[in-house]
């Protein structure tokens, strides 16, 4: 016997039939000895559609307000799955984030969770229930309800696994596992049956939404054993086949994995870019200009900074689009005080990286990178490089360009 905590997004629970048949799977599970926890998103486009009436309200809207409307999806999910488990037989209950009380810090929209108190959902457990948990959102310590940002509920599962010492996270979704690259946009692109957690960190950092970066940090932290595996296949699937499908993120890298130089491509068009131009160039004007968007939660990824002509140089980094406002407006104020020249800004990038921890041990995939976006007329703005990822910041009208090129050109259809 074993606990199992199950998180299922958005599209597995997007109708009423495909809630029941998660309730078949995890009845499946449960019936075959296990204590299940289940962890779920909104139905899909639900939460879009409680930002867009936010927003039809207060265009800019109040950030603790707008956590109060958001979280709202999650928490008919729960009411819902908990129904169709005991339709079936299945003894069930709900919680949402302050009833497990999942404690968070204030940073509404993209908080971070500090505690777990997992003692009523053992409780339960003990009890013979399934216990169903809204991913996605928390409470802090006034008690103000909290989310965790877009693609949350990944984090509120893998961090439920973590407080609760379980055997298995198992993140099921729309797709069977984690692909070489994005598969709705690259359909040649092929399932990985391993990935490292090294590696999927880089993925989930570049932008790959089948796992939220702060679920693999998470996984990584407490070794928390993790699969992504897909949700929409027949919900009655042998139980031994399904525990060994999708995509498992290991610890170790395995053997085969020293021959592979890319394991896959990841893309993010949510970005934007700053400059500050003519910065002079002393110590601690680095800090100066970075200090203010840290203090205003705002996470800064590319950074750059040119060598100095005349003692001037320009400073740019990037940024999430939806910050992008926000950081010129803090810059324009920074760059007086620093005596820079001026503040410019683009928000039509992107950023496209490889992946692979086959890169530490192979010279020259920088340039056959470079070389394969050269090829298409690829212009790049900003690179960044870490021991297994190289990104490249480039105009979000190629990026599609962009990613198609980089799987030919190292062969990541066919598995080396
Ligand atoms: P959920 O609602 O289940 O959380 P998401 O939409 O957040 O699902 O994440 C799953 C989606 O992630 C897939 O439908 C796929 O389009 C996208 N995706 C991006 N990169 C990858 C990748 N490397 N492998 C698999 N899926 C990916
Ligand atoms: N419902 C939330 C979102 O759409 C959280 C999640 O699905 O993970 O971002
Ligand atoms: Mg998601």
């Amino acid at each position: 016997m074993a606990l199992i905590v199950q998180k299922y997004g958005g599209t597995s629970v997007g109708s009423v039939e495909r809630i029941q048949n998660v309730a078949r799977r995890v009845a499946k599970w449960k019936n075959a000895g296990h204590d299940v926890v289940v962890v779920v998103s909104a139905m899909s486009g639900e939460t879009n559609r409680l930002i867009d009436l936010a927003r039809s309200i207060q265009p800019i809207p109040d950030r603790r307000e707008l956590d109060v409307v958001a979280s709202t999806g999650e928490q008919v999910t729960i009411g819902l799955l908990s129904m169709a488990l005991m339709s079936l037989g299945v003894p069930a209950k709900s919680y949402n984030g302050s009833q497990v009380r999942l404690l968070t810090d204030s940073a509404h929209t993209k908080a971070r969770i500090l505690e777990i108190d997992s003692k009523n959902i053992q409780t339960d457990l003990r009890s013979g229930k399934v216990v169903v948990v809204a991913g996605f959102q928390g409470v802090d310590a006034d008690g103000n309800i909290t989310t965790l940002g877009r693609g949350g509920s990944d984090t509120s599962g893998v961090a439920i696994a973590a407080a609760l010492g379980a055997d298995e996270c198992q993140i099921f979704t729309d797709v069977d596992g984690v692909y070489t690259t994005d598969p709705r946009l690259v359909p040649e692109a092929r399932r990985l049956s391993t990935i490292t957690f090294e590696e999927m960190l880089e993925m989930a950092s570049l932008g790959s939404k089948v796992l939220q970066i702060r679920s693999v940090e998470f996984a990584g932290k407490y070794r928390v054993k993790l699969r992504v595996l897909s949700s929409l296949t027949d919900p009655d699937i042998a139980l031994n086949e399904e525990e060994n499908s999708g995509t498992l993120i290991t610890f170790e890298e395995d053997k085969m994995m020293e021959t592979a130089l890319v394991s896959g491509i990841a893309f993010n068009r949510d970005e934007a870019k700053v400059t500050v131009l003519g910065v002079p160039d002393t110590p601690g004007v680095a800090f100066k200009i970075l200090k203010p968007i840290s203090d205003a939660n705002i996470e800064v990824d590319v950074i750059v900074q040119n060598v100095s002509t005349d003692g001037k140089t320009d400073f740019s980094f990037t940024v999430h689009r939806n910050d992008f406002e926000r950081t010129l407006e803090s810059l324009k104020i920074v760059a007086k005080d620093i005596g820079a020249r001026d503040v410019t800004g683009d928000d039509k990038i992107c950023k496209v990286g490889l992946v692979g921890v086959g890169m530490r041990s192979h010279v020259g995939v920088a340039s056959k990178m470079f070389e394969a976006l050269s090829k298409e007329g690829v212009n790049i703005q900003m690179i960044s490089t870490s021991e297994i990822k190289i990104t490249a910041v480039i105009d979000e009208k190629y990026m599609e360009l962009a990613v198609r090129a980089l799987h030919q050109e190292f062969d990541l259809a066919t598995s080396n």
